[in-house]
This record gives C-alpha cells, sequence and structure tokens, in this order.
C-alpha cells in the first residue's frame, strides 16, 4: 500500500487487514522529549518528540519539531518508547476436545469433536497487550476459535492485539499437526480444498507443515511430497497470500525455502545449521520465528516454577492454572497441554533441554550474519513473550537487536514493514512506552508505563485478564 495514498484511511487499512477503530477519533497525543528506539535496529535517540494522530505517528523527530503542536502531551523524560511487540508464531488457547485440552478451558467435552470456550481466547490475547504485545500471528488453529476473534478485533468490538491468522494449516495425512489442518495427498485434487479453505477463512499468512520427525522421542511420519508443497506454496501466493512453514531441520528447511515458502515458522533446531545455511538465510532475507520458549517452558516450569510468581504470570494466568502448573513441578501428572505421562518422565523434556541451546546458537549466527529472525513463541500468553526476549538475550543477542526481532522483523516476516513494526512516521501507532532502558537489560521490556495498539492507550482495566481485574498502569 501507498502510505501517500489519499485513499480514506478506513478503507486503506482495511485493505490491509487492521484497523484503527479504537481511538481513532481522539486528539493528537504528543509523547515528548523520550529516548525513542524505532525498531528498525538504529540507536536509540534521546529528546525526540513522537506525534499520534488517526492511529499513526504522523511526526517523529526531535522535541523541537513538535513545540507548540496541538494535542494531549505525555512527558517522556527519562522514558524509553519502542515499537509494540509482535508475537508471530502463537496458537491462541481456547479450543479442546477429549483427551487434547487447550489448557485452561472451562469448558470440557468426551468427544472427540472441538469446543470452543471464547472466554479463554479473550483472556489470551488481554494477556499480550498487557504484556506489550500489539500483533500476534495465529499459525494453525480451528477456525471457529481464532477467525471471529480477528472478525471483531477488526471491526472494533474486542480489545485486543492486531490478529493475523492462518486458521486450518495445510498439511499430509499423518503428518505434523493433522489435527487442525485441511489434509491434502495429490494435486489437483487439492485445488478445490485449498480454494475452500481460502474463500472460508481468508488466511492472512498461510501455514504448511512439513517435517518427517523421527527426532528426539517422536517417530518417523509422513511428509508432503516436495512438489505438492510446491503447488500449495503457489497456489496461495497466486491468491496474495504469505506462506510460513513448519521444520524443525536444515535440510527440511532447504528444501522448502527453494520450494518457494516465503518465512520459517520455526529456525532450525534438530542440531547446528551448516556456515553454508547461515549464508544462504543472510542472501534470501527469509523471516525465521524463533520459538525458544515452547521447548524451554517445559524444563523451566519442572527446574523453576517460581517463575510463575512473575507480575506478567499473576496478572495473565488464572491463579489455579498457576497453582496447577505448580503442581505438575511438584509432583508429576497432566502436563500444560495434553494428558500424557508426568512431565518429568517424558524423554521430549530432555530432549527439548538439549535442544534449546542449539536451537539459540543457531538464532544467534543467523542473527549475527545478517538473516531475518522474528520473535515468535509457539504459545498463548504474552508474558511467554517476553520470556522469548529473555531467551534472545541469553543465546547472546545484543539488546538493540533483540527489540528489532520483537517488532520490526515481525512485520517483515507478516510482509507489513511498510505499515507496521517501527515507529516511523506514516506507519500504525503501535508502541510501547517504558520507564528503563531496554538496551540496558531486556528484562526493562516489562517495566511498561503504557501499551499504545492503533494510537490508542490501553486501559488495562478494560482488559479481560485471567489473573483478575488490573489497574490502568497510566490515567
Ligand atoms: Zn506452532
Amino acid at each position: 500500500m501507498n502510505l501517500g495514498s489519499k485513499k480514506p484511511l478506513s478503507l486503506a487499512l482495511a485493505a490491509i487487514g487492521l484497523t484503527l477503530a479504537f481511538g481513532a477519533q481522539a486528539e493528537p497525543i504528543i509523547i515528548d522529549h523520550t529516548t525513542l528506539i524505532d525498531g528498525t535496529g538504529r540507536a536509540p535517540r534521546q529528546d525526540m518528540s513522537v506525534v499520534i494522530d488517526g492511529g499513526r505517528f504522523t511526526v517523529v523527530g526531535p522535541s523541537i519539531l513538535a513545540q507548540g503542536l496541538p494535542g494531549r502531551r505525555i512527558d517522556g523524560r527519562g522514558k524509553f518508547l519502542i515499537p509494540g511487540l509482535m508475537d508471530i508464531h502463537i496458537h491462541l488457547a481456547g479450543f479442546s476436545r477429549a483427551g487434547q485440552a487447550w489448557i485452561p478451558s472451562t469448558k470440557t467435552t468426551t468427544t472427540g469433536k472441538w469446543v470452543v470456550d471464547r472466554k479463554v481466547g479473550e483472556q489470551a490475547l488481554a494477556s499480550f497487550l498487557y504484556a506489550g504485545v500489539t500483533t500476534v500471528l495465529d499459525v494453525g488453529n480451528i477456525p471457529e476459535n481464532i477467525l471471529p476473534l480477528r472478525t471483531d478485533e477488526r471491526a472494533g468490538k474486542l480489545l485486543a492485539p492486531h490478529i493475523f491468522a492462518t486458521g486450518n494449516l495445510v498439511t499430509y495425512p499423518g503428518s505434523h499437526g493433522t489435527d487442525i489442518a485441511i489434509n491434502v495427498s495429490s494435486w489437483p485434487e487439492a485445488e478445490a480444498q485449498l480454494q475452500a479453505q481460502f474463500d472460508s477463512q481468508h488466511p492472512d499468512i498461510q501455514k504448511i507443515t512439513y517435517d518427517d520427525e523421527g527426532w528426539g522421542s517422536r517417530p518417523l511420519i509422513p511428509i508432503l511430497p516436495k512438489d505438492l508443497l510446491q503447488h500449495i506454496i503457489q497456489f496461495y501466493n497466486a491468491h496474495g497470500v504469505r506462506t510460513t512453514v513448519h521444520i524443525s531441520n536444515e535440510s527440511r528447511a532447504l528444501e522448502a525455502i527453494y520450494s518457494g515458502v516465503d518465512t520459517l515458522a520455526h529456525t532450525p533446531i534438530q542440531g547446528p545449521v551448516t556456515d553454508a545455511f547461515v549464508k544462504m538465510a543472510a542472501a534470501k532475507q527469509i523471516p525465521m520465528a524463533s520459538t525458544m520458549m515452547i521447548g524451554d517452558n517445559y524444563t523451566r516450569i519442572h527446574e523453576h516454577p517460581e517463575f510463575l510468581d512473575q507480575p506478567l504470570y499473576v496478572a495473565t494466568m488464572a491463579p489455579v492454572e498457576r497453582a496447577r502448573l505448580k503442581k505438575i513441578s511438584a509432583e508429576g501428572g497432566e502436563t500444560a497441554l495434553t494428558t500424557s505421562p508426568p512431565l518429568y518422565q517424558r524423554s521430549w523434556r530432555l530432549w527439548m533441554k538439549t535442544q534449546t541451546p542449539i536451537l539459540q546458537d543457531n538464532i544467534r549466527r543467523i542473527d549475527a550474519a545478517g538473516g531475518v529472525i522474528a520473535a515468535g513463541t509457539d504459545g498463548t500468553n504474552g508474558a511467554g513473550t517476553q520470556r522469548e526476549l529473555e531467551l534472545l538475550a541469553q543465546a547472546g543477542v545484543p539488546n538493540l537487536e533483540i527489540i528489532k526481532i520483537a517488532t520490526f522483523n515481525g512485520a517483515r516476516f507478516l510482509g507489513k514493514q511498510e505499515q507496521m513494526g517501527s515507529i516511523e512516521e506514516g506507519k500504525i501507532a503501535d508502541s510501547v512506552l517504558l520507564s528503563a532502558d531496554p538496551t540496558a537489560d531486556i528484562d526493562n521490556c516489562k517495566a511498561i508505563v503504557f501499551v499504545m495498539k492503533a494510537g490508542e492507550i490501553i486501559d488495562e482495566s478494560k482488559l479481560s485478564l485471567a489473573g483478575g481485574p488490573e489497574p490502568r498502569r497510566m490515567p
């Protein structure tokens, strides 16, 4: 989209799947004398002013530029403005069926039919906004859970981050993720299935799975034939939709990239990537989701359950859910997502414990070489997104770069970097004001003064938080 076009703003935004329904009528906001970290990787700039009008950043420059401009002034002295965070790999909670509960769910079922619990989905969305995450990409869900929420968010009826979603993912019978997928087995027979999915779900980006597993404790499973993968990618691209692919190792990642996929839903984790892969990642600028949180979390719950008492978790998780996870840690029992064997007995947990440092090193190398890592958790809670930033820091990625990974690179993943993801004039005004310097310590991304989505400062007291009501952080 041409930002300079004279199309009415609402129409232009509808065309890119964004809404400014909240706060678009409000008076301009001027954040004065702040330290600006714009998300592009540019060094912090002090004594800056940022003017927000009509849901967009309209002036970004030295504070003298905003002198005398009318509007509501916010003193940004001693504070740090960053773009709103983006989590580009989530699976929003709120759906379950017998034996497969995406917990927490207040609804239970004994049949094989999926049941949607809208309240759980709304609470998960609230957790993201509360944690500073203004954009999420759901890369696999049941359509009945995620799509009505996306519709309501875009209509301005739901206080939530910008929601982008794939709806059902696409895979091969018996392969990874079949439960929430359109299963296709041959071309051209698959075309009608994909067309039906496209027409009914309008994916913002289409997720495909391409993995034969066989790693750690997992069995080998069937995988999409490569020519079918190419047809699927071409189908969605020809409908104007980018694609992302679940992979876990370097060779499948390479095959998917050379089949034309636009992004990787994970960074390879099964072993250290080769130098050639690192160079390819930089040369092709293929965005890759980081997704360290999910694997790290199995061990973290087991070894350090006290993290569940940190303020972000207390605010965004139901007390009963935190207690349940602690019980798993202490006594074993069901896992967070399934009713499989106790956590401490699961070889999967130990496997992920050894794999996470390998993934961290792959991410550090790809980023340092100029590749495009984007923050994604594979989770369903904004506190987990903040944890992903901690894991990036632990990996040795510089803090300024982490902010880029968690903002601008997310927009690049979505193909929306011209519209959002950084604090630059003309872009959607998604931002977080912090009371401490995130380049000094990435944990300062949690020192939130306010979260702004599309020009509106979020009123936390209106968020449906699972931990109970919270006061508005900034009056
Ligand atoms: Zn996932």
